[in-house]
């Protein structure tokens, strides 16, 4: 057949048409220093996976007809990532999401099967994907304040606690908020539960940048397995760096259990958010941690810290009041004017802005932008 679009190239005009994309996003790739997205990363030995219809339908852990798909790679994966986070072995499920969001909504709905009554607990600062997530899934919510460093304010969280002590907690907990990288301590928040002697309750941990971090620095504030979580949800596209946005969940299978159980009843162990899923986000994973490796990613991390002090020192020199969060490469600065916001890509929210420093960022970066901030100014 000659219509299949293997036999069709582009026309001149199309290609043309690509090539000056290609141009703008190597420009733009250039100045992209606002937000979390690691945009250094080569994946050519995998362009030729690009030829087929891979397809990880439904469960990891159970191989499907469809047997187009990377499931080999992305169990692999999920197994570094419990690891990592120090899940209890063979105790423990996951999936490659399509992102950050995509697993938060996973954690609740659990937290939702576990507990229907419950109340989500969660911070003023907590990332947009929460709220909406919080109305998909219809659950009980109430916003606990922030400290000024962006971390829950503990105080709040326990009176509020306290009133609703006849209703099981489901504590959203931030492992780097978006706009300042705070991270709730999830031994603190325990702490508070075991207080009030509450007998059921969920803790997933929204570790979209952070849960890349934490594993690989000295002193990690307690917000994995190992400090009593349920469940986490990290971002791929972010610290690893992907081409395209995906992340990683991670539940205790005791729980995905019980409502695995109840969806079988219907005859399927359809056990992601999401049917079809892509088998491209795995082979990207797994191959930045096979060449990573533990002792990589924390070379990787080192060096992001690296150039967030480099960035505040410098910020400070010029008179621009920066900081970050112990263990967090978000460095926090007053609102620049707005070309400057236009030109870097930089986040804003109210009075304050974040330069983020993921591995492409560079001193000659940080120098560039604290010159126009400067001239901006003058
Ligand atoms: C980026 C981010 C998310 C959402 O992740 P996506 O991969 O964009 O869906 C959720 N929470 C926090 C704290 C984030 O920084």
């Amino acid at each position: 057949m000659e219509s299949t679009h293997d036999k069709v190239p582009l026309s001149a005009a199309d290609s043309q048409r690509l090539d000056d994309y290609y141009r703008t996003l190597e420009k733009e790739s250039n100045r992209f220093v606002g937000y979390p997205a690691n945009a250094r990363f080569d994946y050519s030995e995998l362009h030729r996976f690009l030829r087929f219809p891979l397809n990880n339908v439904g469960d990891p852990f159970v191989e499907s007809t469809y047997r187009v798909n990377s499931r080999e790679f992305e169990q692999e994966v999920l197994h570094f990532f419990a690891r990592v986070y120090h899940a209890p072995e063979k105790r423990y499920w996951g999936y490659v999401t399509s992102g950050g969001t995509e697993g938060n909504l996973y954690g609740l709905y659990l937290a939702r099967e576990l507990l229907p009554d419950g109340i989500v607990y969660y911070s003023e600062e907590t990332h947009y994907s929460v709220s909406k997530v919080l109305r998909v899934l219809a659950l009980r919510n109430i916003m606990i304040k922030t400290q000024s460093s962006g971390e829950i304010d503990y105080e709040d969280l326990r009176e509020t606690v306290k009133i609703h002590r006849d209703v099981a907690p489901i504590i959203l907990a931030n492992i780097g908020t978006t706009m300042k990288g705070a991270v709730d301590d999830v031994a603190r928040i325990r702490e508070i539960l075991h207080d009030f002697a509450v007998p059921n309750f969920y803790i997933h941990c929204d570790a979209a940048l952070s849960g890349m971090i934490l594993p690989f620095v000295k002193d990690p504030q307690p917000y994995d397995f190992g400090a009593g979580i349920d469940s986490i949800s990290v971002s791929g596209h972010k610290m690893i760096g992907s081409p395209i946005p995906c992340g990683i969940v991670l539940a205790m299978k005791k729980n995905v259990d019980r409502i695995a159980r109840s969806i079988e009843y219907v005859g399927s162990l359809d056990t992601t958010i999401s049917g079809s899923r892509n088998g491209l986000s795995p082979l990207f994973l797994w191959a930045a941690m096979r060449k990573l490796g533990p002792a990589g990613f924390r070379e990787m991390v080192v060096g992001c810290l690296k150039m967030a002090d480099y960035a505040i020192e410098r910020l400070k020199a010029a008179g621009i009041e920066a900081w970050r969060n112990n263990n967090s490469v978000t460095v926090v600065f007053p609102r620049p004017p707005v070309e400057v916001i236009e030109k870097w890509q930089i986040a804003v929210f109210r009075e304050i802005a974040h330069l983020i420093t993921m591995p492409h960022v560079t001193r000659t970066h940080v120098d560039e932008l604290l010159e126009d901030i400067v001239s901006a100014k003058s």
